[in-house]
């Protein structure tokens, strides 16, 4: 006989499996870049942290305010987000709480706890909260969470049907209750988490995208999310009401570090080479890739908010004496994220131009 409770589980995991898109949240981090994430989190130095009190809080907080909202209205406007007139309209807030956390609620409102603004040890780390949150805003995430964990109570019931017709005694009432109700619950919970992983990531890539529009360093996104990784409470974050059930499915803290180290090397490389069209930086990728034998090459459009990769898959010199390398290329939309991809042969001979074949 099926053991109880492992049907609907695997049922349900196909149905959710079955409605979880693919978010690509700027671009993918490199196996250097998570070792590197790891040292950060172990190692780095962060500023001590400030102590503020609840005046100062305040004052920090509307310096913050007054910096990063334009700056995120401005992203959200220009790649098309969701609720950008909240941004303007919903003032963020300070609460008394002392976890180490901040949340958006269901009318698109930010609050900040005191536990996170006594905890950051600049305004530019609470800078990257008030991104990161303004990120879940533009995203939709609430609302995507609330459509996520009701179609997750519905397959749930559905799946508690169907492992109780299976594994149930015909005359035994309450298993048949028990396995629906069951299966509700778990499909809830499973729901609300489905895209809990992605969703930090999108909102940390949003943030980033932020900060640069408001001319904060990225650095203080890693010093921030360095700084939760060392603080158990900071491990639990999560949207408020539901930040239990999240902890569980928070990414790693060192996979949230490399994200943030690969989104922010991509923009300074654009603000540092001041190409600022997506064909001229995933051309310059290309570039890279050809020119120097890297094996991959990144680019992320702080403007458009997309980005893309160029990956070499082959380099062979032709029996015409020609350098040749075979490559794949994948771009993504910030909004939406829509993937394209491609891949394409280049040749040249010494010293002479690449052609594509
Ligand atoms: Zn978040």
């Amino acid at each position: 006989m099926t053991a109880p409770g492992l049907l609907p589980v695997a049922v349900l995991a196909f149905l959710l499996a079955a409605c979880s898109g693919v978010d690509r949240p700027g671009v993918p981090a490199t196996g250097a870049e998570r070792q590197e994430a790891r040292r950060v989190m172990q190692t780095a130095p962060l500023p001590r942290q400030r102590g503020l009190g609840e005046a100062a809080q305040h004052a920090s907080l509307a310096r913050v305010v007054r910096h990063i909202r334009p700056a995120a209205h401005r992203v959200c406007v220009r790649m098309k987000g969701a609720n950008c007139g909240a941004i303007l309209t919903r003032i963020p807030v300070r609460s008394d709480r002392r976890e180490i956390n901040a949340h958006v609620d269901g009318s698109h409102r930010v609050t900040l706890n005191d536990g996170l603004l006594r905890k950051a040890g600049s305004d530019e780390e609470i800078a990257a909260v008030l991104a990161h949150e303004y990120g879940h805003v533009i995203a939709d995430h609430v609302d995507k969470r609330m459509g996520d964990a009701g179609t997750g109570a519905l397959g749930g019931l559905l799946a508690g049907t169907v492992a109780g017709a299976v594994v149930c005694d015909r005359s035994n009432k309450g298993c048949m209750g028990d396995m629906v109700r069951a299966g509700g619950g778990i499909g809830l919970g499973l729901g609300a988490l489905a895209y809990s992983k992605q969703h930090e990531l999108e909102a940390d890539y949003y943030a980033a995208l932020i900060l640069t529009e408001a001319g904060v360093p990225l650095s203080a996104g890693e010093q921030l999310l360095t700084r939760l990784a060392r603080t158990r409470e900071g491990r639990a974050g999560g949207y408020g009401p539901l930040g239990v059930a999240m902890a569980r499915t928070h990414p790693a803290d060192d996979e949230r570090i490399a994200r943030w180290i690969a989104n922010r090397r991509a923009l300074e490389y654009a603000l540092a080479t001041g190409l600022s069209t997506d064909a001229q930086l995933a051309s310059e990728a290309r570039r890279r890739v050809l020119d120097s034998g890297a094996g991959e090459s990144r680019w992320a459009n702080p403007r458009t908010g997309h980005s893309g990769t160029v990956t070499a898959t082959k380099r062979w010199r032709s029996a015409a004496g020609e350098t040749c390398v075979s490559y794949g290329w994948k771009s993504w939309q910030a909004a939406g994220r829509a993937e394209t991809q491609g891949a394409e042969t280049a040749c040249r001979r010494a010293g002479g131009p690449w052609r594509v074949r």
